[in-house]
């Protein structure tokens, strides 16, 4: 039953020791499954400034979809090796907070399942309820935990996993001037998505112009990108979103937070093998080895550019006339409303 997970949590706890000089680790809680327990943990790295720039990464929300961690932490195991050799990279990393939550539910992934060990959707889990019309259960269901996308008990708290979740970024991310983050997951659709608030309403998010001079900056870079930015809300309206949860915290802060999530378009493996419908973890993860590298290895671009992008947020971050102008572009490319 496990051993969709171990691997994982090994290669976690490889990296961990043979970087122990060089990373923060932190157990934020742990999860108690069938007899086994399974820590949720944190890495962080780079500037210890308060003030310093930030981005933080998360994988594993929904247990099933493997390939978001494993993307991590091949991620992190390549910067980390890189670090070795490279002293600019050094240099670099001292003006940049570097966040990891690479498994935030290591017991969905050890089930493989998409909820939590409490039959909970951890991405609909937050108190947000939307006020527009969301799509039927997948935005979100109380009947119970028998259905997908369940939300947890009405009034009840939030689940450890979530909570755990919340209160790294607010205690890594929310307090600086400029932070980020990125939430990768897969499942949806045959196309790579990069997906920004709201998944609430259809209003657009208060930070609509950063994340426009954020977008385009990585197109003048890499013109060939695979990416489809958008809103979530363009898709589906959801109900509970951790992250709709924490930029409206973030708002009321005045400060600069971008999180966005990285949607994988796992329809395209299954199409290049329809072998893969036969196995469950097939939809969400691409399976042969030399897919799965292939995927690890096209997304460092951008979460490199990630880590880029916070460091030197000041020469890109736009103000006055043009975050006005951003803002336009935002509304056009997005909301469908003329310049
Ligand atoms: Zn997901």
């Amino acid at each position: 039953m496990a051993s969709a997970v171990q691997p994982i949590l090994q290669e976690l706890d490889r990296i961990i020791e043979e970087n122990a000089a060089r990373l923060e680790v932190r157990t934020i809680c742990e999860v108690v499954d069938a007899g086994q327990r399974f820590p949720v943990r944190s890495l962080c790295l780079g500037s210890a400034s308060r003030e310093a720039p930030a981005v933080g990464f998360f994988g594993g929300v929904h247990g099933l979809e493997r390939i978001g961690t494993q993307i991590l932490l091949s991620f992190l195991a390549s910067f980390l090796e890189q670090l070795r050799r490279d002293e600019q990279l050094e240099r670099e990393l001292a003006a940049v907070r570097l966040v990891f939550m690479p498994l935030v539910n290591p017991a969905g992934m050890s089930r493989g399942t998409r909820s939590n060990a409490n039959g909970v959707d951890l991405m609909r889990n937050a108190p947000v309820e939307s006020r527009e019309r969301v799509a039927f259960l997948v935005g979100g269901q109380r009947v119970g935990p028998f259905l997908p996308w369940y939300r947890g008990p009405r009034g009840g708290p939030m689940e450890a996993e979530s909570s755990a979740l919340c209160e790294l970024v607010r205690s890594e991310l929310l307090g600086r001037p400029f932070s980020m983050a990125l939430d990768c997951h897969s499942g949806f659709g045959l196309r790579d998505r990069i997906w920004f608030p709201h998944a609430h309403t259809r209003r657009p998010f208060a930070r609509l112009a950063e994340v426009h001079a954020l977008m385009a900056r990585f197109g003048e870079l890499w013109p060939e990108h695979p990416y489809l930015f958008e809103p979530q809300s363009r898709r589906y309206l959801t109900h509970g979103d951790l992250w709709d949860f924490l930029c409206a915290e973030a708002e009321a802060s005045g400060r600069v937070f971008l999180p966005l999530t990285l949607e994988m378009g796992s329809w395209r493996w299954v199409r290049k093998s329809p072998r893969q419908l036969l196995y469950r973890l097939g939809m969400f993860n691409p399976l042969p080895p030399d897919r799965l590298q292939r995927v690890q290895r096209n997304h460092l671009v951008w979460l490199n550019f990630l880590c880029r992008a916070a460091r030197t947020y000041r020469e890109w971050l736009p103000v006055g006339e043009d975050r006005a102008r951003h803002e336009r572009g935002g509304m056009t490319d997005w909301f469908g409303e003329a310049a």
